[in-house]
């Protein structure tokens, strides 16, 4: 499936917010949000211009803002919302819980990667089995029960094991627990919104595509 493989920083400086897209980096004096830097928009004349942005342009910006973050292209992410209106329940709430259920979200979740773009990576080159089974699709959809662990062949990769001794530093989301010892999680129920990135307005992505 095709992804973005532009710069990443760009992205932030254009939604002009962190969307921590590179890992450690994005922590760091080096991240391109930093005052520093230019933490303003892409382009020649940005610094200096001042427009007032429509209603439009916010929905635009938060759904742009949500395909970033989760590395989605439009019309994955169409699907995506697609799948959302179809479920009952609000569209909003269920379109954020089919991102964050996502496996390379779900992987980048647990603390086997920095970021969600190494997760994908990892999935795709095959070193992660859920419930005992190789899947290398990044958009597999995990379901509470579900176990996600490092493969047997992988478990001497150094990047990988290296993301488990620093698992207990990062923070784990309470429907999700991992056992170090075994380089393995547990999806202990479906994400509620508190769970999820709380700086996305769904309501304003739900508008964009009611439009
Ligand atoms: Fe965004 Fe991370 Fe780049 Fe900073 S380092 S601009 S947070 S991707």
């Amino acid at each position: 499936m095709a992804r973005y493989t532009g710069p990443v920083c760009k992205l932030c400086r254009r939604e002009g917010a962190k969307l921590l897209l590179k890992g450690e980096r994005c922590f760091n004096a080096k991240c391109g949000m930093e005052p520093n830097k230019r933490p303003y928009p892409p382009g020649q004349h940005q610094q200096q211009r001042r427009r007032k942005v429509s209603e439009f342009g916010t929905q635009l910006r938060e759904k742009q803002k949500a395909k970033h973050i989760y590395g989605l292209l439009e019309r994955q992410f169409r699907k995506v919302f697609a799948v959302a209106d179809r479920r009952s329940g609000a569209t909003g709430e269920n379109l954020l819980q089919l991102l964050e259920t996502r496996l390379d979200n779900v992987v980048f979740r647990l603390g086997f990667a920095d970021s969600r773009r190494q997760a994908r990576q990892l999935v795709r080159h095959g070193h992660f089995a859920v419930n005992g089974r190789a899947t290398d699709i990044p958009s597999f959809q995990v379901k509470p029960g579900d176990v996600i662990a490092v493969r047997e062949g992988s478990r001497k990769l150094e990047l990988l094991k290296d993301s488990v001794e620093a698992v207990g530093n990062k923070a784990l989301p309470s429907w999700l627990s991992i056992d170090p010892a075994s380089m393995s999680g547990r999806a202990l129920a479906a994400p509620s919104r508190a769970d999820i990135d709380a700086s996305l307005n769904e309501q304003l992505i739900v508008e964009y595509y009611s439009r």
